[in-house]
């Protein structure tokens, strides 16, 4: 019996790096666990260092959970919800927080990236302690196993550590967490070549209509080498065998124009279904509540189990 739990911010439409790297997993580890639990939560809080807009926090809150009942997802064998329903996500977050250190903080590859980007100056508190509420997400459920994408193997690392920190000044509490990360995917590139990102405007949306598949693609930075267009063949890989790419992108070597036409192809393919299935799901938002405060209910019960033990370790009780 496991326990699996991960969870994505809303702060846009899902990409299919998002999907390949990590939602794909939700759905595989999902219909494996019978006996065990799975949670799958809508990271709002932490999202929060990115939307300040209340009815855009609103409508991205309520998306990504239509996005999980959309890949498959399925509220009778998970535990769907949003982590703001929760309050002992930050309530054990700044429990992690008295114990970490601010230099451990600092080698946190997202925070560095933050401080590359815009400047130490412009990097929220918030951005800054966001290893902990993910330790606090993560280990407030005595998780097992933390599907995610190669990016966030770092913050799993955190969990691990501050679990192992905790539990030694205040005695046995936390369970250690494993990341699930699959080795042939990794991390997938953008139409730019670097890492596939919401923030990075350089994504192909998981539910992209056919003619954002078309201007995505068209859109690849390819070199003029003549040689394998390697951004579109790693994109390719993700929904073709690889065997057969490598022949095909030999055969129509040079030929860009030709291969991007081949992988719109796939991709909308790949896409139409889950894009429909969406629409489906779009038009019953009282049900997607309702799988949220169902979702709220059950993790509310754990989560609050598990902070009368912390309380009581800390000796607040
Ligand atoms: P983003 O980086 O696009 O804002 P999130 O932080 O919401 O996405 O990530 C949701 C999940 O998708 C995480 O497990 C993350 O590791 C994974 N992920 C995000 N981008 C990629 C990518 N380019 N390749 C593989 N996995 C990714």
């Amino acid at each position: 019996m496991k326990t699996i739990f991960s969870g994505v911010k809303p702060t846009g439409r899902p990409h299919i790096g998002n999907y390949f790297g990590a939602m794909r997993q939700f759905l595989k580890l999902q219909n494996e666990n019978d006996s065990g639990v799975n949670y799958f939560c809508v990271v709002d809080y932490h999202a929060l260092n990115l939307v300040q807009n209340a009815e855009e926090m609103r409508r991205l809150s309520l998306d990504v959970a239509i996005d999980f009942l959309a890949i498959g997802l399925d509220p009778k064998k998970s535990v769907i919800f949003k982590q703001s329903d929760v309050s002992e996500h930050t309530e054990l977050a700044w429990i992690f927080d008295t114990i970490t250190t601010v230099p451990y903080l600092k080698r946190a590859h997202a925070y560095k990236d933050a401080v590359a980007k815009g400047g130490e100056e412009d990097v929220s508190a918030g951005t800054f302690t966001y290893p902990m509420l993910m330790a606090a997400d993560i280990l407030l459920y005595d998780t097992d196993i933390v599907p995610v994408g190669l990016d966030q193997k770092q913050h799993i690392e955190f969990a691990r550590d501050t679990a192992l920190k905790f539990n030694r000044i205040f005695g046995e509490t936390f369970k250690l967490p494993e990341a699930y990360i699959l080795e042939n995917v990794q991390t997938v590139p953008g139409i730019d070549g670097q890492k596939m990102s919401k923030s990075y405007n350089n994504t192909i949306s998981l539910f992209a209509s056919d003619e954002e598949i078309e201007k995505a693609v068209m859109a690849i930075v390819t070199d003029s080498s003549g040689e394998r267009p390697e951004n579109v063949f790693a994109i390719h890989k993700l929904i073709r065998s690889e065997s057969e790419l490598e022949k095909i992108y030999e055969e129509n070597k040079g030929k860009y124009k030709i291969l991007k036409e081949l992988l719109i192809e796939d991709l909308k393919t790949f896409i139409r279904p889950m894009r429909e299935r969406r629409g489906e799901i779009a038009k019953d938002l009282n049900f997607v509540k309702k799988v949220l405060d169902d979702g709220k209910e059950k993790a509310s019960g754990v989560a609050n189990k598990k902070m009368q033990q912390v309380k009581k370790s800390i000796g607040v009780i």
